[in-house]
């Protein structure tokens, strides 16, 4: 059925509601009203009037069998267009997918509440017609508004009295005198038109073949997905902004979504300067009211492009004809609280629903997406070189066991004298380390005890500058203690280990001269503040850059020309399925800042394992063997890509409830050919915020879909009320 089309003689429908529910509730259709499937009504429930949408084919079960005679009417319709029906798919596709309620989907589509009222009209001046009895006197104050406004035009009071120069005072005792009266502004277009004509680069010959491609997937309209892949700094954004542009021309709109969009601020300018005017943005640091009008301006078509978070995937486009995911390899795409879902999976789904192109972008892609690529689902294109001639720069490995750093040191003197020589030569250097704060761990010199959070099964972290022991789980702070709160010595309390502050106490004694730049999510905590940093590290006011994963996401830095990488093992620890591809993607991402202009880049990877094969990879820059090797390596145990995996993780305040949930889903845990279950066991982190945690995997060959077998098996245990069990299908991390 069309969305258009009347639900002919329909006395009841289906409504669903943004809350956590099972399904929908059935309501009255009032005769005097004519409604249509996505359309937003509010409705009675219990004492109070809710908003949901028309929702059909109604979702099973129905929560509300009883008669047509007793239902409860609608009670009105918002004015708003309606949902499309690809979103509502969207919304039941997902709600399938991840086992979670439709309703509890449905309300990230209705985020912005506000959007689906309707417009408070503002007012404003306009000329009034000439005539009248009495001619009122024409200062020059008032001549200026005379001329400012233009016959018929309605303006703002404030933009006409600034623009003439006068106070609003004197456009209302205009008014009194009969020369302009009040009138209601017309609707504004919130967002300008990008233009696609508007002149960009001029590609190189690669990058026009594969742009190429991209604008033939787009002018097709229909579903496809194509991975983008090339080395850092290939050019990969022009070319998928020029299928950006195809999208215009087909007249339909676009949506980009990129893992840290609030730090994006990169991106934006060169957005700006393909374009000519920027995009709409959606991400949670959007204030309220500008949510509010891109969501409107969304649903009315008026949003040509959208750049955003993952939530933008619920963005009422009424016409989305392209999906872009760049740096799909990010885990960064997963939610991970409420509904779980995968932004980049869900991109492909959003897109197939409403036939629109698809593109995912990276230069270390997913085993996933590269698996997708090989089968032929995924079309792929390949850009092979550096633009203008630039290097990829040069890896080495420096073996900590061979020239360890001074004792109580975290950088080994070969990285001391690169850093030395490369900021000597006025360029940019940068010391990487994923890990914020000062030292990951505190501990007692006396009698060895660790200070860890009360809530979680974590150490806490010490941010020096703040003077705090820290928890990154459930945000527990404390000042340090003068004594060791287990053996009562004073002074005993040291700190183990670098953070990023530490590296920079020991870059500031060393380098007592050099402009330093700390970059971690504590430093640079909006957009202004990435902004900020990003244009004094282009305009050469900084030397040395000293930076967690932030500094990873598609920097163009052009004199940069060094990166360290103090401690290239961190993300290998722990049994994480993926933590080698993980490692090998950032590490390769962090390398790829260096060398991007015309000075070749280094890079040094501070190492204890030289010989693992991510040290290998990252040294050969042959990534693509190093993924085969992982297919190969998960290939047989039907490890992703290459079977399913859903996770069920058990929580409670109570130990004992977790523990007996945890066995009673153990002992009912399906199987059968080509299904295991792993588990249960309490996960790396078995307390978080107060709530003792325990793990089971469900892992199935790759023709089995998890959703019916998880369905069941949920279905044969009885959870008691204050034990949680989340479903996480597909899990990306297994903590
Ligand atoms: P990637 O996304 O593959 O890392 P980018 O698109 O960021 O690469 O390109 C790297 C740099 O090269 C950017 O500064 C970009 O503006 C520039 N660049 C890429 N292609 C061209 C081109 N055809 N003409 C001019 N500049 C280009
Ligand atoms: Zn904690």
């Amino acid at each position: 059925m069309k969305d258009t089309a009347i639900v002919a003689a329909r006395t009841r429908v289906s409504v669903l509601l943004p809350l956590p529910l099972a399904g929908a509730y059935d309501y009255a259709v009032p005769s005097s009203m004519t409604i249509r499937p996505g359309e937003f009504v509010s409705v009675p429930l219990n004492h109070r009037e809710l908003v949901g949408v028309v929702w059909d084919p109604p979702p099973t079960p129905d929560l509300n069998p009883i008669p047509d005679r007793r239902l409860r009417p609608i009670s009105g319709t918002l004015p708003v267009p309606p949902m499309t029906e690809s979103l509502r798919r969207f919304v039941d596709w997902i709600a399938a997918y991840t086992l979670s309620p439709p309703g509890a989907v449905l309300r990230m589509a209705m985020s912005v509440p506000a959007a689906l009222e309707p417009p408070t009209p503002q007012a404003g001046w306009v000329l009034a017609p000439p005539g009248g009895n009495s001619r009122p006197r024409i200062t020059p104050e008032r001549q200026r508004v005379l001329d400012a406004l233009r016959p018929g035009e309605v303006q703002a009071g404030a933009p006409l009295a600034e623009a003439a120069r006068v106070s609003l005072g004197v456009l209302r005792g205009m008014a009194e005198n009969g020369l302009i009266r009040p009138a209601l502004l017309p609707h504004r277009r919130r967002f300008a038109r990008p233009d696609p004509a508007h002149p960009g680069p001029a590609l190189a010959a690669d990058q026009r073949e594969a742009g190429a491609a991209l604008r033939a997937a787009v002018a097709a309209r229909r579903f496809g997905v194509t991975l983008l892949t090339g080395v850092t700094g290939s050019g990969k954004t022009e070319v998928y902004l020029d299928a950006v542009a195809e999208c215009l021309t087909q007249g339909r709109q676009a949506l980009v979504l990129l893992p840290e969009i609030a730090l994006s601020a990169q991106w934006l300018d060169r957005f700006r300067a393909r374009f000519g005017v920027a995009p709409a943005l959606w991400h949670s640091e959007v204030t309220s009211r500008t949510r509010r009008d891109t969501w409107r301006a969304v649903a009315e078509g008026e949003a040509p492009v959208v750049v955003g978070a993952r939530s933008a995937l619920f963005l009422p486009f009424p016409d989305l004809g392209l999906v872009i995911v760049d740096e799909e390899h990010e885990t960064a795409f997963k939610q991970e609280e409420g509904v779980v879902y995968h932004a980049r999976d869900m991109a492909v789904v959003r897109a197939r629903l409403s036939q629109a192109a698809c593109v995912l972008v990276s230069a270390t892609p997913s085993l996933e997406s590269l698996t997708n690529a090989e089968t032929g689902r995924y079309a792929l294109l390949h850009l092979p070189e550096r633009h203008g001639g630039a290097r990829l720069p040069a890896v080495e490995v420096l073996d900590l066991r061979r020239t360890p750093p001074e004792r109580g040191r975290f950088l080994a003197p070969p990285l001391v004298e690169a850093v030395g020589e490369t900021i000597g030569r006025g360029e940019q250097a940068m010391l990487f380390l994923n890990r914020r704060g000062y030292a990951p761990l505190t501990l007692c010199r006396h009698c060895g005890h660790r200070m860890r959070c009360p809530n979680c099964t974590a150490w806490l972290v010490e941010h020096r500058a703040k003077r705090l022991l820290q928890c990154h789980h459930c945000g527990h702070a404390e000042p340090p203690p003068a004594e060791c709160p287990e053996c009562g010595t004073a002074n005993s309390l040291t700190a183990v280990g670098p953070g990023v502050e530490r590296v920079l106490e020991e870059a500031t004694a060393l380098w007592p001269e050099a402009r330093r730049l700390v970059m971690a999510s504590d430093t640079l905590p909006g957009p202004a503040a990435a902004a900020e940093a990003a244009r004094a590290i282009q305009d050469r006011e900084v030397d040395l850059i000293i930076g967690t994963q932030i500094v990873a996401k598609g920097w163009h830095f052009p004199h940069l020309t060094l990166v360290g990488v103090v401690d290239a093992d961190l993300g290998l620890a722990g049994g994480d399925l993926r933590a080698a591809e993980r490692t090998v993607q950032l590490l390769h991402q962090v390398a790829g800042r260096a060398g991007r202009a015309e000075a070749p880049g280094r890079v040094l990877l501070q190492s204890f394992s030289p010989e693992h094969p991510v040290m290998r990879a990252l040294v050969s820059g042959d990534l693509e063997a190093f993924m085969q090797e992982e297919a190969a390596m998960r290939r047989p145990g039907h490890w992703p890509p290459f079977g399913r995996l859903a996770a069920l993780i058990v929580s409670s305040e109570e130990e004992r409830e977790a523990d007996r949930t945890a066995r009673d889903l153990g002992l009912a845990a399906p199987g059968g050919e080509g299904v295991q279950v792993l588990g249960p066991a309490p996960a790396p982190l078995a307390l978080l915020r107060g709530r003792h945690r325990r793990r089971l995997l469900l892992k199935t060959r790759r023709d089995i879909a998890v959703q019916p077998i998880l369905r069941d098996w949920l279905a044969r245990v009885a959870v008691p009320n204050h034990v949680r069990v989340q479903v996480d299908v597909d899990p990306v991390g297994f903590l």
